[in-house]
């Protein structure tokens, strides 16, 4: 049996972060990746606030050196022609107000070998398949079949969507969002904005908010464009996958303009029922980070960026537990993430029923507020001085009065 002090379940950006942090504050770290790297996996945007998680673990810097699209900000427009910049230097006083455009199979295998660069072990081709939480002990088993046991002082389950120890320990409870399907692929030929505008995420909304699109372009001149809708919505209209991309597209008035040259270069990809959640986010020597615990929606692109700030938070209070503090994990580890996790929740809810959609399009809303979004949509969801950041609901709904009475 191989003995370490910290075990962690998967090599994304949740694993590799809480691998980093541990291995350059002393432990000894074993992170166990079912597949080889690099692999794909979907989340391609990141926000601002991930580059403050990956500063403070002196990952930035090689981060910056893969000279990834520089994103300035996210732009929404509908089928009205009705636009709204957010440009992430006009926010409410942030450290990083910039980010990046990431292939996420380059972005993740750069952030696990920075993680091994740190001295973290790095075992491909494992895959986890049992916990003995008891003596907290995992099992698990090689390309060759042979199984494997690792004995940790403490477990991390970063395994984004193969959601390890919360189908072992049955701690997952369904999402309230409602079930929505992704519809994706990579183009060339992308006519793209110039200038300044070139790497923004851009959004669009198709139809009457049945759907919305992401354009995600990146350094090498290729895109990324998905649409995203309800079950039902993709249902109804009866068509294989590659035909609902092209129909939406291809009938959307900002998209059709934009890509009316686009080649695709994959097979268009359908993922559904990634909205999910769990019963609690820690237990007796384990704790759980990114996707593996709730994972909202794509719409902001806040996962990677919850994923490396619960993987750092995480790592963080597993080091004061091995050195002997007592850590409480509730208050210290979930409240906390859930602070940030509430505000986006709150943000996906409005985008989805239109109020953020009125806010978005309105010419009255204060600069203000526009700066206290932009914070939001950098990432920064856990700072107090943002009026977004507590009670978030009543304070959106406040705005839409706000802006409805200027415009009565
Ligand atoms: C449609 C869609 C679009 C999205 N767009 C964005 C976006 O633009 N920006 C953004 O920030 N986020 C986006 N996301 C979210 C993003 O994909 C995730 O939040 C992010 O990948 C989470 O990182 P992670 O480290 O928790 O998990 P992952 O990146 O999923 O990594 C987990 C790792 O664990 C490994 N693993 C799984 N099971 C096992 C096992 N049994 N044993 C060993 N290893 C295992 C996997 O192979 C994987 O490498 C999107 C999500 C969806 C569904």
């Amino acid at each position: 049996m191989k003995m370490c002090d910290v075990l962690i379940i998967g090599g994304g950006p949740s694993g590799a972060i809480a691998g980093a942090s541990l291995a350059q504050k002393g432990f000894s770290v074993e992170i166990i990746e079912k597949l080889d790297f690099p692999r794909f996996v979907i989340g391609e945007s990141l926000l601002p606030h991930c580059n403050a998680i990956l500063a403070k673990n002196n990952l930035l810097d090689t981060i910056i050196k893969q000279e990834y699209m520089f994103k300035p900000g996210a732009i929404f427009e509908n089928e009205q022609k009705k636009y709204e910049r957010y440009d992430f230097r006009f926010n409410i006083g942030e450290e990083y107000n910039t980010s990046f455009q990431v292939k996420r199979e380059e972005f993740d295998d750069t952030l696990i070998k920075g993680a091994k660069s740190f001295g973290a072990t790095i075992h491909h081709g494992v895959e986890v398949i049992g916990y003995n939480q008891n003596e907290n002990i995992i099992t698990a088993k090689n390309r060759e079949g042979e199984e494997e046991q690792y004995r940790a002082k403490f477990v991390l389950d970063a395994s984004g969507y193969g959601r390890v120890l919360p189908q072992l320990l049955d701690l997952e409870v369904p999402s309230e969002l409602k079930p929505r399907k992704a519809i994706f692929t990579r183009i060339e030929n992308d006519i793209r904005a110039e200038g300044e505008l070139v790497g923004y995420i851009t959004i669009f909304i198709h139809g009457d908010n049945d759907a919305w699109i992401w354009v995600i372009p990146f350094a090498d001149g290729t895109t990324s464009v998905g649409v995203v809708c309800e079950d039902e919505y993709y249902d109804n209209m009866n068509l294989t996958t590659e035909a609902f991309w092209d129909y939406i597209i291809y009938n959307d008035v900002n998209a059709k303009e934009r890509f009316k040259n686009a080649k695709k270069l994959q097979e268009v990809v359908k993922i559904d029922g990634y909205s999910s959640n769990v019963k609690t986010m820690h237990g007796k020597g384990f704790a759980l980070a990114g996707n593996a615990t709730e994972f909202l929606d794509p719409v902001f692109s806040s996962g990677v960026t919850l994923a490396l700030v619960s993987g750092d938070m995480a790592a963080d209070l597993i080091a004061r537990e091995l050195n002997g503090e007592k850590v409480d994990w509730q208050t210290e580890y979930q409240d906390e993430m859930m602070i940030g996790v509430d505000v986006f929740r709150e943000f996906v809810l409005a985008w989805y029923d239109g109020r953020l959609h009125e806010i978005f399009f309105s010419q009255n809303k204060k600069e203000m507020f526009t700066r206290s979004i932009s914070s939001i949509l950098s990432g920064y969801v856990w700072n107090k001085k943002n009026v977004f950041v507590e009670n978030s609901k009543e304070k959106i709904d406040l705005l839409i009065k706000m802006i409805n009475a200027e415009t009565d």
